[in-house]
C-alpha cells in the first residue's frame, strides 16, 4: 500500500495550543467575567446561517460580502455562509426568537468566524471573536455602557496602554446621506488620483474611501469633507451625550473624524480601540452603533448597538500568562503502586486536587516530567510507603520531602 501523504491545513488556519491556547482561555475568561459585571446575558448561534442573513445586512458591496464570505450550497440546495461575523446572525436569533419583549437585550458571545482574506500576521481564515450587543435600547447610555465595557476589558487584560479609543459619528440616516453625496462630489472630482479600488468604491460604497490605506487616497481622503458639516441637532446631540457618558466614567478617547467601519449598518457612534503593537493589524476591538440592521432583515425598526474584538489580535498584546502546572504528580513504582495509584489519583482528582500521574520511564525520567509540569508536590508510591499506607510527599519548589498518610493526602494538598 503506498504511503497516504498528511494533508496540509487550509491555508489561513491555525492550531492554537500550548502557551497561545492559555493566552485565547485568558481574553475568553476575562471576557466573560466583565460581561457578568455588566449584567449581558450569554448566547450561542449556529456558525452557518441562510446567506440572505448576511448578504442583506452587511451590503452587498461590502468587503465582506463581496469577496470574503464561505458559501455553499448544501444537499438540499440551499445557500449556506460560514458566519463572517457575529452581529448578523444574533440579529436573526432576535427575530427568530421574538425577544422584542424583552427589549433592551444585552447580549455576549465568542467563537470562531470565517473570511476568506490575504492570510497574514493576525488575519486568518478562520478567527475568533469576542462579541456584545445591546438590542433594542437607542438611548446613548447604550453605547456608553458598552464602550466603558470595552475599556474595562481591555484594562483588565492589561493591554490598556497604548490602544486609543477612535470614536467618530456617522450621524443619522439623513445626515449621512448628505454627508455620502458631498463625498462623492469630491472624490468624483479627483477621480483621477483614486487608486483603482477606491474608484471602484465611488460606485459602490463611497465612504469606504476614507478606510482605505492606500497612500494616494489618504492624501486626498485628508481634504474630504467632514461628517461635523452635515450632522443634524439631533445627531449633534447624540453624539454630545456618548461623548459626555465616556468623559464621566473616565474612558479617555479621541475623536477621528475619518473612521468608519467596513458595513452599511452603521449609524451615528463608530469606534475602533487601534494599537500601533500589531503592525498593520492595528484595529482590535470595534464596533457602533446599528439601528436600521433589523429592519433590513424584516423586524420592525429597532435601534443597536455593538461591537466585536479578534481574540487572536489580543491574545497577542497580553504578556504570557503562567502556566499554571497541577497540583501534584502522582508517581507510582512497582505493579502494586500502580494499581494503588489509579485509586489514589481518582480520589484526589474527586477532592478538587488537580493531578497528573507519571507512568513511564524510570524513576529519573518520572521525577523529570513532575519538575517539568509545574506542579507543586511530586507523590510518590512505592512498594515500601504502600504497605506503610503512606506516600513521600516532595515540594518541588524547596526539595523538601515528608510522609503522609494516604487518607490525608487531600487534606494536606487542599491545605498547601
Ligand atoms: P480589518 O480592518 O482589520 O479588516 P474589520 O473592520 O474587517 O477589520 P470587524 O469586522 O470590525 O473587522 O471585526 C472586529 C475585529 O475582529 C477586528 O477589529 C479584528 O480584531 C478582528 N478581525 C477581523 N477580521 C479578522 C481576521 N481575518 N483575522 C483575525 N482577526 C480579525
Ligand atoms: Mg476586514
Amino acid at each position: 500500500m503506498s504511503k497516504i501523504q498528511t494533508p496540509n491545513p487550509v491555508r489561513g488556519t491555525q492550531d492554537i495550543y500550548g502557551e497561545m491556547e492559555e493566552r485565547f482561555a485568558h481574553v475568553v475568561a476575562t471576557f466573560e467575567k466583565i460581561r457578568r459585571l455588566y449584567a449581558f446575558k450569554g448566547l450561542h448561534i449556529p456558525v452557518i446561517e441562510p446567506t440572505a442573513v448576511f448578504a442583506r445586512s452587511l451590503g452587498e458591496t461590502t468587503d465582506v460580502v463581496s469577496k470574503e464570505m464561505y458559501s455553499f450550497e448544501d444537499r438540499g440546495g440551499d445557500s449556506i455562509t460560514l458566519r463572517p461575523e457575529f452581529t448578523a446572525g444574533i440579529a436573526r436569533a432576535f427575530l427568530t426568537n421574538g425577544w422584542q419583549q424583552y427589549a433592551p437585550m444585552k447580549l455576549a458571545t465568542h467563537g470562531p468566524l470565517f473570511r476568506y482574506e490575504r492570510p497574514q500576521k493576525g488575519r486568518y481564515r478562520q478567527f475568533h471573536q469576542i462579541d456584545a450587543e445591546i438590542i433594542g435600547a437607542s438611548e446613548p447610555a447604550a453605547d456608553v455602557e458598552l464602550l466603558v465595557m470595552a475599556d474595562q476589558l481591555l484594562q483588565e487584560l492589561g493591554i490598556a496602554d497604548g490602544v486609543t479609543l477612535n470614536l467618530n459619528t456617522l450621524g443619522d440616516t439623513q445626515s449621512r446621506d448628505k454627508w455620502h453625496s458631498a463625498l462623492v462630489e469630491y472624490f468624483g472630482d479627483h477621480r483621477d488620483v483614486l487608486s483603482e479600488d477606491s474608484q471602484r468604491r465611488l460606485e459602490t460604497n463611497p465612504l469606504r474611501i476614507l478606510d482605505s490605506k492606500d497612500p494616494d487616497d489618504r492624501g486626498i481622503s485628508y481634504a474630504a469633507p467632514r461628517i461635523d458639516d452635515y450632522l443634524s441637532s439631533e445627531a449633534q446631540d447624540f453624539f454630545a451625550a456618548v461623548t459626555a457618558g465616556l468623559d464621566a466614567a473616565g474612558v479617555v478617547w479621541e475623536r477621528n473624524a475619518q473612521l468608519v467601519r467596513g458595513l452599511d449598518y452603521y449609524r451615528h457612534t463608530a469606534f475602533e480601540f487601534i494599537t500601533d503593537r500589531l503592525g498593520a493589524q492595528g484595529t482590535v476591538l470595534g464596533g457602533g452603533r446599528y439601528d436600521g440592521l433589523i429592519e433590513q432583515l424584516g423586524g420592525k425598526p429597532t435601534a443597536a448597538v455593538g461591537w466585536a474584538a479578534g481574540i487572536e489580535r489580543l491574545a497577542m498584546l497580553v504578556g504570557a500568562p503562567v502556566l499554571a502546572g497541577p497540583d501534584a504528580v502522582v508517581i507510582p513504582l512497582g505493579d502494586a503502586a500502580e494499581s494503588a495509584a489509579t485509586g489514589i489519583i481518582a480520589g484526589l482528582r474527586r477532592a478538587g486536587i488537580a493531578c497528573d500521574m507519571a507512568y513511564k520511564g524510570n524513576m529519573k525520567k518520572r521525577m523529570t516530567k513532575a519538575d517539568d509540569s509545574g506542579a507543586a508536590y511530586a507523590i510518590i508510591i512505592g512498594d515500601n510507603e504502600l504497605a506503610a499506607g503512606k506516600a513521600a510527599v516532595k515540594n518541588l519548589a524547596n526539595g523538601e520531602q515528608t510522609e503522609i498518610a494516604l487518607n490525608k493526602l487531600p487534606e494536606f494538598l487542599a491545605r498547601a
